[in-house]
């Protein structure tokens, strides 16, 4: 197998082939060190939990991972609770995406296992055959890979995607006004569980990664440039858009801000040959439910099984149904992901009817229990299947 992308779906895929005895090579074109420190994800369900723990990876997770059983959603002047574990009798799990890809990492390299890093001019050939091949170009030597199967993973600006025919794929796509400014501040969190504030300023999340380190979110433009938001002023709005009688929002020190403009995107099949695209490469979510992560990771174990059946007992069957297994999840997840994210952004003109519209959904859901119900089973993660 080669896997092209060394992030979440790369390296779990790999993890998992190797779990079976399936032979793999990692093809990454960043350094190591980039890798790791790629600030992006931070909620973890229970199917990647489950998961990460069967390949061994958890060691680390489970002792300092934090545990949640629900979120906030605050609007009007007021924050109500989401009991998602009372609801669903599942939470979610904050564990920051950067230490989930050290410990893939570190589990391949320990076992020896091949993972190249800065490698260079990957290209995909024969695709359509049963003997596809990968060239590339790694510490000043060219280098070309025949295997049984290729596994695009490599993200929503990789090379795998588009080096399939014209037509070979439907795009489907949605682009939203909205951007999240993010910001990683050396501060204890101030709250117990996630807040997602509705607010005519914007929308707000208060994320965490672990006891010292918070996560915090401000609605932007889709394009806004960063150096238009000196620390002061994202504390101001932080504070604004979350304020709370009785509460106070710690400050402390950001170490990192960047701007994400929000998009939906899928690509349908998720295959084509031996090729098979997981993760960004195949769609992307706004970040608003949580799913980008956690869908990465449900592809590949789904691809990681047929491939598995591919090489282990030559049976093709299930590598012929991937995409149509992975896309039926992945479309509830755009769903979900597309639905949140329109109740909870002020709209760019501040139109008051849908205004209106997303308050009498906020309180919809933190008033009815079979809506609230439908809200967590979607963001704890749907099982697997
Ligand atoms: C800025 C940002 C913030 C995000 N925040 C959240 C969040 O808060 N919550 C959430 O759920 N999701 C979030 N996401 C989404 C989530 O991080 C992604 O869904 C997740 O990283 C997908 O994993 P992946 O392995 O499919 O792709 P990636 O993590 O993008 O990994 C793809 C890998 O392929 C490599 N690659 C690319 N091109 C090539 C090439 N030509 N040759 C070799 N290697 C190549 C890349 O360097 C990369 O390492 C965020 C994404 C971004 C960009």
């Amino acid at each position: 197998m080669a896997i092209v992308g060394a992030g979440p779906a790369g390296l779990t895929l790999a993890q998992l082939l190797h779990a079976h005895g399936v032979e793999s090579v990692v093809l990454e074109a960043r350094s190591r060190d980039y890798v790791e420190r790629r600030l992006r994800a931070g909620v973890l369900e229970q199917g990647t939990v489950d998961l990460l723990r069967e390949l061994g990876v958890s060691a680390r997770m489970d002792a300092e991972a934090i545990e949640h059983g629900g979120i906030h959603l605050q609007f009007a002047g007021d924050r109500h609770h989401v009991p998602m574990r009372e609801l669903t009798g599942r939470g979610i799990t904050i564990w920051g995406q950067t230490e989930v890809v050290k410990d893939l990492i570190a589990a391949r390299l320990e076992a020896g296992l091949p993972l190249h890093f800065e490698v260079q001019d990957v290209t995909v050939h024969d695709v359509e055959s049963e003997r596809p091949r990968v060239r590339y170009r790694h510490a000043g030597a060219d280098h070309e890979l025949e295997c049984d199967a290729i596994a695009g993973c490599d993200g929503s600006h990789g090379v795998c995607r588009p080096s399939l025919p014209a037509g070979a794929l439907r795009e489907f796509s949605r682009e939203y006004p909205y951007g999240w400014l993010g910001i990683l501040a050396e501060v204890e969190p101030s709250i117990d569980e996630l807040v997602y504030a509705h607010h005519a300023r914007g929308f707000a999340l208060l994320s965490l990664r672990s006891p010292t380190l918070s996560r915090y979110y401000v609605q932007v433009a889709h394009d806004e440039d960063v150096a238009n938001w000196p620390d002061e002023r994202i504390w101001e709005e932080l504070q604004a858009r979350t304020a709370l009688a009785g509460w106070t929002l710690r400050e402390g020190p950001i170490l990192e801000k960047g701007v994400t403009g929000m998009r939906s995107f899928v690509v349908e099949p998720m295959q084509h040959g031996r090729l098979f695209l997981a993760g960004d490469a195949a769609h992307i979510v706004p970040p608003t439910g949580a799913k980008g992560l956690n869908l990465a990771i449900s592809d590949v174990a789904i691809l990681g099984e047929a491939l598995v059946a591919l090489c282990r007992d030559g049976d093709a069957t299930a590598l012929t149904s991937y995409s149509a297994r992975a896309l039926r999840r992945v479309w509830r997840a755009e769903h979900f992901s597309w639905w949140m994210t329109s109740m909870l952004h002020r709209p760019p003109d501040g139109d008051p009817f849908e205004e209106r519209l997303q308050l009498a959904q906020l309180r919809y859901v933190t008033s009815s229990d079979a809506a609230a119900t439908s809200l967590a089973e979607n963001y704890v993660g749907l099982p697997w299947g």
